[in-house]
This record gives structure tokens, sequence and C-alpha cells, in this order.
């Protein structure tokens, strides 16, 4: 018996949304009594840093380049089989997205896409994820031996140990690729922090008049350390590049962290980013719906409070 979790990597390099889904395989092995064994592919360095997130073991398929998901698939339910594992755990991005679906259905197992919490394990295996664009929640009681889980970044965390996991080649036939691949290209955060992984999110819309005033959104953003982030329309009219859209045609963000800045806060905006911890509104018109959303709300114009939140950040950070 074990937990089974495929952690992506871009160079060798595990984002954080990888990390949080080893940490959770490893708490649910830990509530479980079994052991996290962790699946990646490529080249790694050592164990990826995957001990330290909970993995005793990580099957490493060297041999295996690219994102396939076909291939990832059979690599997957061949890992899943020689491990014996029972629950098998990916991130909610796009890999595991594409790949956890496959593998519930080939195992005949039990899917919770989006999980937003740990297992409930009182008389059962009850999992907590959003619902209806994150108005609702849900609680999904999975009745199968076998279960797949996908793990919403930004909502479990991370528990950080001192382990080192042991590294084992994994190899197995996965047959040929279904597509190809041309080029892949990842944000690695050299020009900025990832959307999906940011604990801060600066984020504006159409109050903004033009792209020609997304300097102080950047700026303040560069003072919190926070990445920044678009309304749709924005995006639309090509003011900002579209992996800024966030809401319900974009990505979904779970940041500690969102101020809206200019973003009037219509429902398909809502859903992708009602999950932040806290949510700070800076908009000129007083019954702007997103003030309904907020935890904090400025009324005012944002180019006299934008301009102020940079200063307060500079001095603040002087100070530190
Ligand atoms: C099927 C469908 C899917 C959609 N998916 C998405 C999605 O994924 N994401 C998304 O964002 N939208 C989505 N939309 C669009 C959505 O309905 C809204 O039209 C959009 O979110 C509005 O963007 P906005 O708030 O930037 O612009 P607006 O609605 O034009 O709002 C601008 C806001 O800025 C304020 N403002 C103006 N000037 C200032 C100033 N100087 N200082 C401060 N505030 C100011 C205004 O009071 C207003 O509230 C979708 C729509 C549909 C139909």
């Amino acid at each position: 018996m074990a937990v089974l979790v495929f952690a992506d990597h871009h160079n060798g390099k595990f984002p954080k949304s990888s990390l949080e889904a080893v940490s959770y395989a490893a708490r649910v092995a830990s509530a479980t009594g079994t052991s996290c064994v962790a699946l990646t592919t490529g080249a790694i360095t050592g164990d990826g840093g995957l001990g330290n997130v909970g993995a005793s073991k990580v099957l490493n398929a060297s041999a295996l380049q690219g994102n396939d998901s076909q291939q990832l698939t059979r690599l997957v339910l061949a890992a899943a089989e020689i491990e014996g594992a029972d629950v098998i755990v990916f991130s909610h991005d796009m890999t595991g997205k594409l790949v956890a679906p496959r593998v519930a259905a080939r195992l005949d197992a039990g899917l919770v896409p989006g999980a937003t919490g740990l297992p409930d394990l009182n008389g059962g295996f009850t999992v907590r994820r959003n619902v209806f664009s994150g108005k609702a929640i849900a609680d999904v009681s999975v009745t199968t031996t076998l279960k797949v889980i996908t793990v919403t970044p930004n909502s479990v965390g991370i528990v950080v140990g001192i382990n080192t996991a042991q590294v084992e080649a994994f190899n197995p036939e996965v047959g040929a690729a279904g597509s190809k691949v041309r080029e892949i290209k990842h944000d690695d955060g050299e020009e900025g922090i990832p959307l999906p992984e940011a604990d801060l999110v600066v984020s504006a819309g159409r109050g903004m008049k033009g792209p020609e005033h997304w300097g102080v959104i950047e700026e303040l953003a560069k003072e919190l350390g926070a990445a920044t982030a678009c309304s749709r329309p924005v995006s639309d009219i090509g003011w900002r590049p579209h992996h800024e859209h966030v809401g319900q045609t974009g990505i979904t963000i779970r940041p500690n962290l969102y101020i809206a800045v200019g973003i009037s806060g219509a429902i398909q905006h809502l859903a992708g980013v009602n999950g932040s911890k806290t949510i700070v509104v800076i908009n000129k018109d007083p019954e702007a719906p997103f003030f309904k959303a907020a935890d904090y709300g400025i009324v005012g114009d944002a180019f006299e409070i934008v301009p102020q939140l940079i200063q307060a950040a500079k001095t603040y950070n002087a100070s530190k």
C-alpha cells in the first residue's frame, strides 16, 4: 500500500504546486499508515528536495521527456501497480488536469478534482472541493478502493522536514507519444512570480484606462513581492498578456492577498479569485459589486491611491 504522487518539475526545479501535492500525499500516507512515493520524469538532482516535503521514495522516469498525457498516464499506472498505490495524487495544474481523469478512468477509481483540504477519514474518505465557480463547497465522499485526487495550488500548504528520499530509476515501457510537442516555454519566474503560485497578487482592470498606466501596478507588485494579474477585457484588448487573465475563463488563483484595482467584480471575475484569503478592493465607485466580496475596501481614484500604497510599501521596505 502507498500513496503515489506525480511531481512535475521545470528543468529539475519543482514548483510550489508540486511540493504542495507531495506534502499533501505525505500527510494522507501518514494518516492512513502507508508511505508516500513520488513519481517524476526527466533529469533531477538528488531527490529534488521531495524528501523534505514528505516523500520516502522517488521513482524517477529519467528516460521520459516531454509531457504527453497518454505516456504519462501509462507511467502513472505502471508506478501505481508496482507500488500497490490506493491513493494517487496530482497537483491541479495542467498536467494533473490532463492525466488524473485518464488514470481514474483506467483504474475505475473515484476522482476528486481540485481538492482544497486533506481527506476526512472519520468513517470514510471525504475530500473538500469548491464547486460552482467557488460559490459553494462540496464534501465528496469517495467510496471506491482506489482514489485519485488533484490538489488545488495554494490551498493546503507545505509541511517541510529534513528527510532525504531514496531515489530509484523507473523506466517502464510507456509506448509512443500520441502527440508531438514542438516547443515548451516555462515561466520560471525570472521575469516575475508565476501567477498560480504567488502568495500576493496585484490585479487591475479597465479602470486603469490604458496599458500606459500599468507602471504603477507593476511598481506596487514589485514593492510587495507580488505577481500581477488582470481582468479579462484587459487581456482581450491586449493591454496585458493573456496569461495574467484571472476568472472563470482564465486562471483560478488562491493567494493570501489579492489587491484588485479598478475592477468591477463581475461574477465571472470573482470565480477565479474568491478563494483568496484576503481581498482588497480599490474602486472609485462605492456601488462596485467587488466591495461585497472584499475584506478591505478603498473607495477612491486608483491614480491617487496606488502611488500612496507604493510610497507606504517603500517606506516599510526601507525600515526592514
Ligand atoms: C462567459 C463570460 C466569461 C467571462 N470570463 C471572465 C473572466 O474569466 N475574467 C474576467 O475578469 N471577466 C470575465 N468576463 C467579463 C466580466 O463579465 C466583466 O465584463 C469583466 O470582468 C469586467 O472587467 P473590469 O472590471 O476590468 O471592467 P469594468 O466592468 O469596465 O469595470 C471597471 C471598474 O473600474 C472602476 N474604475 C474606473 N475608473 C477608476 C479609477 N480611476 N479608480 C478606481 N476605479 C476605477 C469602475 O468603477 C469599474 O468598477 C466574462 C464574461 C462572460 C460573459
